[in-house]
């Protein structure tokens, strides 16, 4: 039988453990893990966390947590008018290698700034970092400027966004054009003249494909058990992209 005694005293370890823990006690190492963890899915979150003491707002502003720290809740531009601590704080995501960040400074150069070169350089740079949003509109850029830039689009592409199988690519490559267009519309509203000269130089690569990816690209309901198809072994590359650059360029 356990004694009252015993009970007690294990309640009081129990008890002791409890307040002994401390978050701002944690080896710092996991601190900005769990902290990038967070900022890898909510800003506000991160705000939040900046609150609980002084070292974890030291902390959040770790390169690893800023490198991490998701943009979605982020607008394209500043709505409360105070446009120097927006463009700090997007200079100090991009300071540290953030993707996201990488990403709109790219595409607001490229497509309205006139600064093609360093909107490209930004572009490519976001989807090394691993951004697919870059890593489709850079590839898309190279394909339409053509020449030898059009073989590393393809590439870019490929690694980046391709799927086993065309019904899962084509799934990835609606969300990414949602992604872009939800951009577009904070962009511009009209045509753009950088997209319009995109538009004019791409040439279509020449395939000799049997013409099954366009049918499977234009078709309503392609998707059945034995009507997917392998993106490697059976769909032709040239088709699929063209249809992308297409997309791409149509809403100008
Ligand atoms: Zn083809």
């Amino acid at each position: 039988m356990v004694s009252s005694s015993l009970l007690s005293s294990a309640s009081s370890i129990r008890k002791s453990r409890k307040t002994r823990i401390c978050l701002d006690s944690l080896p710092e190492d996991l601190l900005v893990e769990i902290s990038s963890s967070i900022a890898a899915s909510s800003l506000s979150e991160v705000r939040s966390l900046r609150l609980v003491s002084k070292p974890f707002r030291n902390i959040c502003d770790d390169q690893y947590v800023l490198c991490r720290l998701s943009l979605q809740e982020t607008p394209l531009f500043p709505w409360n008018h105070d446009n120097e601590t927006f463009s700090n704080f997007f200079k100090r995501c991009r300071k540290n290698g953030n993707p996201e960040a990488l990403f709109r400074r790219g595409f607001i150069h490229y497509f309205l700034d006139n600064r093609e070169h360093k909107g490209l350089k930004y572009l490519a740079k976001a989807a090394e970092k691993g951004n697919k949003e870059a890593a489709y509109v850079y590839g898309l850029i190279l394909i339409c400027l053509g020449g030898q830039t059009k073989q590393k689009g393809f590439k870019i592409l490929s690694s980046s966004v391709k799927k086993p199988l065309m019904s899962t690519t084509v799934e990835d490559l609606v969300e990414l054009r949602h992604k872009i267009e939800k951009i577009r519309e904070f962009v511009w509203d009209h045509a753009n003249p950088v997209m319009e000269r995109l538009k004019t130089e791409y040439v279509r690569e020449k395939c000799k494909c049997d013409g099954k990816t366009t049918m499977f690209l234009l078709a309503r309901n392609p998707y059945g058990e034995d009507k997917d198809m392998n993106t490697s072994s059976s769909a032709c590359e040239f088709c699929l992209w063209d249809h992308e650059v297409e997309l791409f360029c149509k809403r100008i």
